[in-house]
């Protein structure tokens, strides 16, 4: 792409994304809460206090890079439980920690749990009135094929919304932040899971990801309109609109 974003070969980075979070899967909750100093839990409210989704029956969103079901669960519950959401991940470790947490949230009834890739969703176009992805799409390989799947199969009128790290737009936390990113989180991820390598990738990830604006030129590419962005936390983490007219 135009952006930069291609240190690791396509046919390289899945591999070790997919090897990353199989170990991590039953921690990765915990190790959200740490690494984000719990700041995840306010970043994904606003995320669903932004999608706003109506109370009412038939509606449907799509979690792409899903995971545990935070973002699913949120959305449904935000809709008193009338909303119904798919949960995709190319994980069968994480889906399955999520079907566990959905069990005891009662929240199965709303919702189903699809292993798949980003980059080729086994749905037909025009089949949902939402599309989220929250801290997974800087994991993808092809960013720009996982966006034009994501239009394909929204509906017109529907909404695609992207939580993601982004570029810190703070002049004293970037430097709080970096030493944060770059010592901290490998040193608790070894402390927590055993292991450094994986959390050295995620915060290598964070880097390569393209910045705001940047991104919002590649959704708009994708054919999206109306594209917008919020920044979070001086832009450690930035929510990506776009609606399929
Ligand atoms: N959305 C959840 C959250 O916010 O807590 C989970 C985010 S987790 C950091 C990233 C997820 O992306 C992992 O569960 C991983 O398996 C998934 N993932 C990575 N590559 C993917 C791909 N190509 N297609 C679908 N999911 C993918």
């Amino acid at each position: 792409t135009s952006f930069g974003f291609r240190n690791v070969g396509t046919g390289e980075k899945q591999p070790l994304v997919n090897d990353v979070f199989h170990k991590v899967a039953k921690r990765y909750d915990i190790m959200n809460d740490v690494m984000s100093a719990g700041l995840h839990r306010a970043w994904k409210d606003a995320m669903i206090a932004a999608l706003n989704p109506p109370r009412r029956e038939g509606y449907r969103t799509l979690d792409v890079a899903g995971g545990t079901g935070d973002i699913a669960f949120r959305i449904i519950e935000a809709s008193d439980r009338k909303a119904h959401s798919t949960v995709l991940d190319i994980n069968g470790s994480m889906l399955a920690v999520g079907a566990e947490r959905a069990e005891k949230k009662k929240l199965s009834a709303n919702l189903d749990f699809v292993e798949a890739n980003a980059e080729e969703l086994p749905f037909a176009a025009n089949s949902f009135d939402a599309y989220t992805i929250a801290f997974g799409i800087r994991n993808v390989p092809r960013i720009d094929v996982a966006l034009k799947e994501a239009y394909r199969v929204l509906k017109r009128g529907g909404r695609l919304l992207v939580l993601e790290f982004s570029e810190v737009e703070m002049p004293l936390l970037d430097r709080f932040y970096d030493a944060w990113s770059f010592n901290a989180i490998p040193k608790f991820g070894k402390l927590i899971t055993g292991d450094e390598a994986p959390y050295q990738y995620l915060v290598e990830s964070i880097r390569k990801f393209p910045n705001q604006r940047d991104f919002a030129a590649m959704i708009k590419e994708a054919g999206f309109s109306r594209v917008s962005f919020t920044n979070y936390t001086g832009g450690i983490a930035a929510l990506h609109s776009g609606w399929k007219i």
